[in-house]
């Protein structure tokens, strides 16, 4: 029976610390697979390196002399973001994998369970999440911004997989699909539920990072968030127009009021009602607008149609 071809995508971006256990772990995981025959012996360790300004492309092209038959490495020209990478990464094996891992380069997530969504793409699921069982391992503050994301999220009718990150199993048609979706700013969280085709979860225990430091910080964090639901939900544009409505309703109201206080009540007072419409009105003004450009801003670079990534060099035996 012909095996297939595994190819597992780790995007890098300064893992200097991590890169050296983590591969290691990695390979003796793609080795073991090789070995009980679940994958083809063409199976590879694609490493992205998102322009890390530290050892990291050493790291891989050592790990590409050491294993040129299982390891690919892919540089790309500048730091394009963990979603981009992920991208390019996918790109680089659309014709030449007939599934993919993709996994953070940290080791937080459990290797192991990549068998498992083996297991789940041969009774033929074309997706298979990785999903968290517990988030005890994060701090309290991202435990909580993380579930808040994912309620919002809900609620504004956007489909997220609660608590799964990208590590995921995709077959090849999915990860085809998925590189259909040509946006700017990908989202690739929200990109894949819309694929379709037959999809599972598989469950894992997030563990710690095993070295260096987070590479979302705050404000990564809040653009990533932001990104989420402005590519994928239209209801924050409905919502100023029902804020509209509702101050639109307000004023006619008041122009009732405002008659009444003329003719039979005291018309000296208002002042403060008066500026303080203006700086409600303001305020929303403003914050209505802001959401308008947010929009504004996605359709302009969109229609620029820059290139997602360009990689800068690769290594590949042919
Ligand atoms: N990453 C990347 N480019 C970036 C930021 C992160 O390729 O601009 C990679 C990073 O090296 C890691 C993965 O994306 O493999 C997830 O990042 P991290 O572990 O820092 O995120 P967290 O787990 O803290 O959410
Ligand atoms: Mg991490």
């Amino acid at each position: 029976m012909k095996k297939d071809t595994l190819s597992i995508i780790v995007p890098c971006y300064n893992e200097e610390d991590v890169l050296p256990i983590s591969s290691e772990q990695l390979l003796n995981t793609l080795h073991e697979l090789i070995e009980l025959e679940t994958i083809n012996e063409n199976s590879k360790l694609l490493f992205v390196d998102d322009g890390s300004s530290d050892k990291t492309w050493e790291i891989i092209s050592n790990l590409y002399n050491s294993y040129p038959k299982n390891v690919v490495g892919i540089k790309l020209s500048r730091n394009y973001g963990h979603q981009k990478a992920l991208q390019a990464g996918m790109e680089t094996v659309a014709d030449t994998a007939d599934m993919i891992v993709t996994i953070d380069a940290d080791l937080q997530d459990d290797l192991q369970a990549i068998k498992k969504m083996l297991q789940k793409f041969n009774e033929g699921n074309d997706i298979v999440y990785g999903v968290r069982e517990n988030r005890e391992t994060d701090t309290f503050f991202k435990r909580n911004t993380a579930l808040g994301f994912y309620k919002m999220m809900g609620k504004l009718g956007v489909k997220l997989v609660p608590n799964h990150a990208d590590f995921r199993l995709l077959s090849n048609r999915a990860m085809k699909a998925v590189l259909l979706f040509k946006e700017e700013d990908p989202f690739l969280r929200g990109i894949v539920p819309l694929v379709g085709y037959p999809s599972t979860k598989v469950f894992y225990d997030r563990k710690k990072r095993e070295a260096g430091e987070s590479k979302y910080p705050l404000k990564k964090m809040i653009r990533f968030a932001t990104n989420g639901l402005t590519s994928f939900s239209l209801i924050p544009i409905k919502m100023i127009r029902n804020m509209g409505f509702l101050t639109l309703l307000i004023g006619i109201l008041y122009i009732f009021y405002t008659f009444y206080q003329k003719y039979i009540g005291d018309s000296v007072h208002g002042w403060s009602s008066i500026i303080m419409s203006i700086w409600i009105l303001g305020g929303m003004q403003l914050v209505g607008m802001s959401i308008l450009g947010e929009y504004l801003g996605r359709v302009y670079s969109e229609v620029k149609d820059r290139p997602a990534f360009i990689i800068e060099q690769k290594l590949e035996r042919d």
